[in-house]
């Protein structure tokens, strides 16, 4: 059974359509897709739609990925088994909408300051009407041939520290969690390896992210050691925290791809075990 609980369309700064991920996911014999884009569900509608269409075996389950504050750091909070048009989740999504929207506006200002001008506008155009983030001006500043690459653009332009980057005020975890479960469904902490925190810290995130009532942790990522992933396993049993997995998709690329070398190490407890998609399909592979 292939399950991928993290992925991103062109709803936020996924390359591809909902339509071509499903059609990816498929491909690629995935049974449960999670669509988890950046603050928006504006995704889900198409990616099912062409499921029922085509009559594709994918399951898709309803995700968001909620950028929140924690302190000093941004921590990333996937949503799965959410109702899309809940009202509290609809009123969250606007509010980080709005967030986006100024932070790309004062993001192109600070850019232009520096002489680089243009950046906002191009920026929105590849976002179109997705969720605009600080992907849409790295690969706009690629194309402009100001960096040579995505990454050298986030170390030059966009991260903490440089020109064009604008502190953020997000949602704090627990408003995330909050409307998370108000939509029905469960709150997990998203890679909690990429956010350069020492283990101490990473423990007190742990700590409050469990407390703020979360349910799970992504404990298996597409890249990532053995060591790593069952290190992760270790913290989600110790924390009580249900394990996810998930690629984290974007694009198609060499290393990362749909439901790509993703499993829990045993002692790891799945968030999905009770879901009665995975009840129907495990117990139909049993038959
Ligand atoms: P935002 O939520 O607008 O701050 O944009 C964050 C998105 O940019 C992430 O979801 C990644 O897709 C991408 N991103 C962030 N940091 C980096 C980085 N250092 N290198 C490459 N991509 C990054
Ligand atoms: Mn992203
Ligand atoms: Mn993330
Ligand atoms: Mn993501």
């Amino acid at each position: 059974m292939l399950i991928d609980l993290h992925s991103h369309t062109t709803a936020s700064d996924g390359q591809l359509t909902p339509s071509e991920l499903v059609n990816r996911a498929e491909n690629r014999q995935v049974n449960i897709l999670a669509i988890t884009d950046h603050d928006t569900v504006d995704g889900l509608i198409e990616a099912q739609n062409t499921i029922d269409e085509k009559g594709l075996k994918l399951s898709l389950i309803k995700g968001i990925e909620v950028t929140t504050n924690w302190l000093n750091h941004e921590i990333h909070v996937v949503g799965v088994n959410i109702d899309p048009n809940n009202v509290q989740l609809q009123a969250l999504i606007a509010l980080q909408k709005e967030k986006r929207e100024s932070r790309a506006i004062e993001m192109g200002r600070r850019l232009a300051k520096a002489k680089i001008e243009g950046v906002y506008e191009g920026a929105k155009a590849l976002a179109g009407d997705g969720a605009i983030t600080r992907a849409h001006f790295a690969r706009y500043l690629v194309e402009q041939g100001v960096a040579p690459t995505f990454q050298k653009v986030f170390d030059k332009y966009l991260s903490r520290g440089n020109t064009g980057y604008v502190p953020h005020n997000w949602v704090d975890i627990e408003e995330a969690i909050v409307a998370i479960h108000k939509a029905g469904g469960q709150a997990i902490l998203a890679h909690p390896n990429h956010y350069n925190l020492s283990n101490k810290w990473m423990r007190r995130l742990f700590t409050e992210f469990k407390e703020a009532g979360g349910d799970a942790m992504e404990v298996a990522m597409g890249q990532q050691s053995p060591q790593v992933r069952l290190q992760l396993a270790m913290w989600s049993e110790e924390y009580d925290l249900l394990a996810s997995q998930g690629s984290d998709f974007h694009f198609v690329g060499r290393w990362r791809d749909l439901g790509k070398a993703l499993h829990l190490p045993k002692m790891a407890k799945p968030l999905w075990l009770d879901w009665p998609i995975y009840k129907k399909l495990t117990e139909a592979e049993e038959v």
